[in-house]
């Protein structure tokens, strides 16, 4: 999209121990040599590496994210993580609403949208996972579906600074399977004019994101579709190699 700088970020998920640093740091390396001039990057970690993750990748223009939080800034929720504690671990994106977290833990549009306020409370930029199921898809409800979730899990204070939208079909996510580059072209042409609906002018130059198997050897053609701003990469973020040729596309 024109005046909008692409992002190509990476989701961990539950992935990754100290000896997973060494892939990060050759990460900051690829961007810090030549990359960053094309896309900034961006990679989601397990809290546990957060810390390290952001000191290791301080010297790059990588930054390091955290990959869900929960809507208060502290309290009695043991085992969750807030936007501020991961501020604080180095953080200065978070995702939210990823589907395992709407699968697994029973999110709901409204859980997400806390959490997106949340996020920007804790001084972080939110990218806010929105996607449809196969079986929405086969019932030709994928367009429906995203009006609804950007409805649900979008808060009226987001603009282009404090929040991206990633377009992520469930189906496609770490199953090797992508849509068309037609139906990608559809689907973020759909979530840019709902969201121009909801927000304004604003919207304009908020990025949305294509994720679900994105990898290098699909890379060159889903990232130049039009109202595709970057890639939120699960997988191929694992491996320097892999993530680093994502980027390439932008060459
Ligand atoms: C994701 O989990 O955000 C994702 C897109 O995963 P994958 O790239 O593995 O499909």
């Amino acid at each position: 999209t024109p005046g909008i700088r692409p992002l190509v970020a990476g989701n961990w998920k539950m992935n990754g121990t100290s000896a997973s640093l060494d892939e990060l740091r050759a990460i900051g390396a690829g961007f810090a040599q030549g990359l960053e001039a094309k896309a900034q990057a961006l990679v989601c970690v397990p809290a546990t590496l957060l810390h390290r993750a952001a000191e290791l990748l301080a010297a790059t223009p990588v930054q390091a994210g955290g990959e869900d939080c929960h809507a208060s800034a502290s309290g009695a929720h043991t085992g969750d993580i807030s936007a501020e504690m991961l501020k604080d671990a180095g953080a200065s994106h978070v995702i939210v609403g990823h589907s395992e977290r709407r699968t697994d833990h029973g999110e709901s549009d409204a859980t997400v949208h806390a959490k997106a306020e949340a996020a920007w409370r804790g001084g972080l930029v939110a990218i806010i996972c929105i996607g449809e199921t196969h079986g929405q898809r086969q019932a030709d409800e994928t367009l429906e579906v995203l009006s609804r979730q950007i409805e649900g899990s979008v808060p009226l204070g987001a603009s282009a600074e404090n929040t991206i939208i990633a377009y992520e079909p469930v189906w496609a996510i770490g199953t090797g399977l992508t849509p068309t580059v037609d139906d990608v072209a559809s689907a973020h042409a759909h979530i840019r004019a709902r969201l121009e609906e909801r927000l304004g002018q604003k919207a304009r130059t908020m990025r949305i994101l294509y994720g679900g198997s994105v990898k290098p050897a699909n890379a060159s053609e889903l990232l130049a579709v039009a109202n595709v701003d970057g890639a939120l990469i699960g997988g191929a973020s694992l491996k320097a190699a892999d993530f680093l040729g994502i980027a390439e596309a932008y060459r």
